[in-house]
């Protein structure tokens, strides 16, 4: 087939599938599996295409039809420009992630030109290691603890540790069940969405994107409480509790914070403009 027959299957393909950016979709799928960017294609649209691949296309496209991720398919999401590798095993690294990122490492930037230059920073419930390993690169000096209750999550946070070069160390624990010792960060994006709304859910989180990651309970708020009562045992005095939330969350976060005698407690928006990211600090009286 051409590259121009190709790109309209593939186009077909994932529209019928009601995938809402089929359009977009349809050039990363000929960039991915065929090396034919845009400005390849506008060149010679009637290429012939190598047939081995198209073998391999058809292969991912029935995947794809019955909606696993593409990130699940090509092996790989980009999360603040670095290349994570994601199977199942993990929730996809999202963009909204990002905002939990930035103001880590402004936080921890900060510390570091007030004299703490090698802070103590844990991810907890580190899934494919995201949000810790980004952190590690941009901050090299701060020593980043990665800790998920799922093995298969850590070996995923592990390769992909490796295959960025971030010095990290992992532990398997349940929440703080194995952590020992005391953080000047403790950072978590845990499962928040209510048990109902993953019902409602696109099918390729509902249907692909573990549960485990997902799921906050009844109302979301089960980890958030869990963390905040037992996080003033991890945190070093002046230590910081961040965040990230689910959009409608804030006000319930704070005040679950308060109660814990968390002070100095914020919260952040992300590019959308939706409450994102909530911090609050140890100190005692
Ligand atoms: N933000 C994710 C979603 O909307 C959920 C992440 C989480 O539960 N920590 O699918």
């Amino acid at each position: 087939m051409t590259a121009r027959e190709t790109l309209d299957r593939i186009r077909v393909s994932l529209k019928e599938a009601g995938i809402e950016e089929f359009e977009y979709e349809s050039w990363i799928f000929l960039e991915w599996i065929f090396g034919i960017r845009r400005a390849d294609y506008y060149m010679d649209p009637n290429g012939m295409l190598n047939p081995e691949k198209e073998a391999f296309l058809e292969e991912v496209l029935a995947k794809r039809i019955r909606r696993v991720p593409l990130q699940y398919l090509m092996g790989s999401c980009e999360f603040m420009g670095y290349p994570f590798f994601v199977d199942e095993r993990v929730l996809i690294p999202r963009q909204d992630t990002e905002c939990l990122v930035e103001k880590a490492v402004e936080l921890i930037r900060d510390s570091q030109r007030n004299g703490k230059e090698a802070p103590q920073v844990l991810d907890l419930c580190t899934g494919s290691g995201c949000i810790g390993i980004s952190i590690k690169k941009l901050c090299p000096k701060a020593v980043v603890t990665l800790s998920d209750v799922s093995e298969g999550a850590l070996e995923v946070a592990g390769r992909n540790a490796d295959a960025l070069e971030a010095e990290v160390s992992l532990i398997q624990s349940d929440l703080f069940e194995k952590i020992r010792g005391k953080y000047d960060y403790i950072i978590s994006n845990p499962p928040y969405i209510p048990t109902k709304v993953i019902e409602g859910l696109m099918p390729e989180v509902r249907d692909y994107e573990p549960h485990l990651a997902l799921d906050g309970t009844a109302d979301g708020l089960f980890f958030y409480r869990k963390i905040v009562q037992e996080a003033e045992k991890y945190l070093k005095e002046g230590g910081v509790l961040l965040f990230e939330i689910g959009q409608e969350q804030g006000a319930d976060l704070t005040e679950i914070m308060e109660k814990q005698g968390f002070a100095q407690i914020k919260i952040w928006k992300d590019l959308a403009g939706l409450d994102r990211v909530v911090m609050g600090r140890r100190l005692t009286i």
